[in-house]
């Protein structure tokens, strides 16, 4: 039991103007990573890295690539096994067309009770909320047992390259457990779906779109594997059913193209098609068996679509080779996450969420990967996902935060740290 008079003193620590302030900084500076304009994590992580040093935590920079670094923030709250990590990513989406915006994507306008920019909502609220949660700790001078290690981290938004360096370099090897800060309405999350994606390249032979029979056309081929997919996705719903936290399994031809490369016309029959499946799995799917049935999917196709030629061609006494190949590549495999509900992260983020709403926490699913999948998968630390902001916002435009909700959301961090470093509430 952690005594009501630390429960107050804590959270009477949390600064809601230094919060806001943070985040609007955060917001105001463009950390899209885009080479070509120039723009990058740079600025926002030398912001968090300045903040940090004056608040008397350990601050390190790591160059995970050329202007985009990891910011690593830690603080040794006393002596104990448990480290707890928050991570928050640096980077965010283009703003898209500026016109679209009634805000400005980078001025964190504020109009009543919601702040308005690119970020506002992922992350960069509720990564200033993990930063005021740590120093609210530090300032009450409660003592607690182990510590707290905050994630700043590049590219979470692309290819997730800085929570990739952060596991590489060993700083998540004495990590215990771990608080993602996204978006999530105040649910306290704890799966997320896994994904498999891959790449069909389908080969016939172009021809003059006068004069079809003399190449070998990939369109049904095409159009047998999307509908091979939907049967695949059938199959899903009755082997694995509906998660209650993270919904249905699903198989989704996203790009289909072809020609697979140079401009498409219309009287040109293209010779090579390729087509991108992104799968996204619920626990209990398992992956090998999914890319079996990628791999056999192809397969049957290619063997399916010759026959057909062939029996067309007998029927017209057409001589042509049926050299139709189809190739599958796999380009990405991350799995679900699971953390139980009895794990003490979990434990801890519930508890917190109940001392500051009043309410019973609301348990959910994270519908696609963050850094925590790798966090979970290669290094198995549990993981909880929790932050504000409505689900639907990240990446539209006109995105915004709910500053109350924000400020709950670092009171929520900050009892969820409390809790799970409390000494004797440890083991
Ligand atoms: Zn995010």
């Amino acid at each position: 039991m952690i005594p009501p008079e630390i429960i107050s003193r804590v959270l009477k620590s949390v600064d809601s103007d230094e919060l806001i302030d943070l985040t609007r900084e955060l917001v105001r500076i463009n950390s899209v990573w885009d080479p070509v304009v120039g723009t990058c994590e740079q600025p926002a992580a030398d912001r968090v890295t300045k903040w940090a040093e004056k608040q008397g935590f350990e601050v390190r920079q790591d160059e995970v690539e050329v202007a985009r670094p990891n910011v690593l923030v830690t603080w040794t709250a006393g002596l104990g096994k448990r480290k707890m990590m928050f991570e928050g990513h640096t980077d965010v989406v283009t703003p898209g067309k500026l016109a679209d915006w009634q805000y400005n994507p980078f001025g964190a306008e504020i109009v009543g009770r919601r702040m308005y920019g690119r970020g506002s909502c992922d992350t960069k609220g509720n990564l200033a909320a993990m930063l005021i949660a740590m120093a609210a700790l530090k300032r009450s001078g409660v003592k607690l047992a182990g510590s707290i290690i905050g994630g700043v981290l590049c590219d979470e938004e692309d290819q997730m390259i800085g929570i990739r360096h952060f596991i590489q370099q060993g700083h998540a090897d004495k990590v215990t457990a771990a608080v993602i800060c996204e978006p999530e309405d105040g649910m306290v999350c704890t799966s997320q779906k896994g994904a498999v994606r891959a790449r069909y390249t389908l080969t016939g032979r172009m021809s003059h779109g006068a004069m079809p029979l003399s190449g070998l056309n990939i369109a049904p081929a095409v159009a047998r594997l999307i509908d091979g997919l939907h049967e695949l996705e059938l199959e899903a719903f009755v082997q694995s059913g509906k998660d209650d936290l993270l919904g249905w399994p699903s198989f989704t031809a996203t790009v289909i193209q072809a020609p697979s490369a140079g401009p498409p016309q219309l009287n040109v029959m293209p010779g090579e098609a390729l087509l991108l499946v992104d799968v996204r799995t619920i626990p209990g799917q398992s992956h090998p068996d999914i890319r079996n049935r990628l791999i056999a999917l192809g397969d049957r196709v290619q063997r399916q679509v010759k026959d057909d030629f062939t029996a067309f061609d007998q029927r017209i006494e057409l001589k042509r080779s049926h050299d139709l190949n189809i190739d599958v590549e796999f380009l990405a495999d991350r799995p679900c996450t699971l953390t139980t509900q009895d794990d003490p992260i979990v434990l801890a983020a519930d508890w917190a969420t109940q001392q500051v709403t009043g309410k019973e926490p609301v348990h959910g699913g994270v519908p696609g990967a963050t850094d925590g999948t790798f966090l979970w998968a290669l290094k198995h630390i549990p993981i909880v996902t929790i932050g504000a902001g409505d689900r639907q916002v990240p990446h539209q435009i006109d995105e915004w935060v709910d500053l109350d909700q924000l400020i709950e959301t670092a009171k929520i961090y900050t009892l969820t740290a409390l809790h799970y470093l409390y000494p004797g509430e440890t083991s």
